[in-house]
């Protein structure tokens, strides 16, 4: 079609392997990413360290402008590839959410998980420091053996969650979860802005781990694998990927809790309190795409 594809990424809000380019490529080289196995370059789309990016106005509920990763709002069409699966507190993962935290730097990630919603159960907590060394933030410290969250700090991203062996440090779910799901959506709205009609979506719906990839950990599959869905609609995929989950039984001896039975919620039989049909219903509002569908195989 005369295209010069490329591959993209943007650096993570976090330490590890991908936060700045240099780590980021050699990431993906270590993964078969490279030119010479995929015929197309990488190029990291928000910089060496995640200072490129352009404000692109939407003029939604939640932001005006978001910050959107250079390469990637400069580029003339995307193809978004995303792998299904659970994540705390979005519910799942897919492709509004890969559009969303995805495809903004670090500074746009900051902006999105800035819902300061972390609570701490001080009678439950035992002072072990996993959430200390956890937090990419530095906002935890623990002291007489009782930890203390720094929210000015704090990016509500919630490593320290995944962390605490005694679930003694949760999210205030009835205030901050909508408002988290909400600024994560209308970034996903500026991720594709100018380039709507020429924009497509894969999902795969294979390896569907409880949690989300960027944890320095994995995890059993919920249920077995699926296949891959393809659409121009990042609604109405993640809409048929959510479906299609939850039609299946759920696989016991994974993290599963319950919500074994097809028709119910795996999402939430992983993460009890997260509402991931709510990005759906937000990203229909705000014109993202339409959550009707309609399958064909091939
Ligand atoms: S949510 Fe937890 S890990 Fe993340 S920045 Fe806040 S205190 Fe640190
Ligand atoms: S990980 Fe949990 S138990 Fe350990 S110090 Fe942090 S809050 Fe306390």
């Amino acid at each position: 079609m005369g295209g010069r594809p490329f591959l993209t990424d943007t650096n993570t809000l976090y330490g590890g392997g991908r936060s700045n380019a240099v780590d980021h490529l050699t990431t993906a080289a270590m993964h078969g990413f490279s030119q010479l196995v995929t015929g197309c370059p990488a190029i990291i789309a928000d910089g060496l360290r995640s200072e490129n990016f352009c404000e692109v106005e939407i003029g939604q509920k939640r932001f005006h402008r978001v910050k959107i990763a250079s390469e990637i709002a400069h580029a003339d069409s995307m193809i978004v590839v995303s792998h299904f699966k659970g994540h705390l507190p979005f519910g799942f993962g897919g492709a509004i959410k890969n559009l969303g935290m995805g495809c903004a730097p670090a500074a746009g990630k900051s902006e999105q998980h800035s819902a300061k919603a972390v609570m701490l159960n001080r009678e439950l907590c035992i002072g072990c420091k996993s959430c200390e060394k956890s937090c990419p933030a530095s906002a935890i410290r623990v002291e007489e053996r009782i930890a203390s969250i720094d929210y000015q700090l704090c990016r509500g991203c919630g490593e320290c969650l995944r962390t605490c062996p005694v679930h003694a440090l949760d999210f205030d779910w009835l205030v901050e979860a909508r408002p988290l799901v909400e600024r994560m959506v209308e970034y996903a709205l500026g991720a594709v802005k100018g380039k709507e009609d020429r924009t497509g979506f894969f999902n795969f719906l294979t390896n569907i781990t409880p949690d989300c990839d960027c944890v320095p950990w994995s995890d059993a599959p919920i249920v077995p694998d699926i296949g891959i869905l393809a659409s121009l609609d990042p609604v109405a995929l993640d809409q048929a990927s959510f479906d299609l989950v939850n039609r299946q039984t759920g696989i016991r001896g994974s993290m599963l809790e319950k919500n074994f039975h097809p028709g119910e919620d795996k999402f939430r039989g992983l993460w009890e309190n997260t509402e991931g049909l709510y990005q759906i219903e937000y990203a229909e509002t705000i014109g993202l795409g339409s959550s009707r569908y309609k399958l064909v195989e091939v």
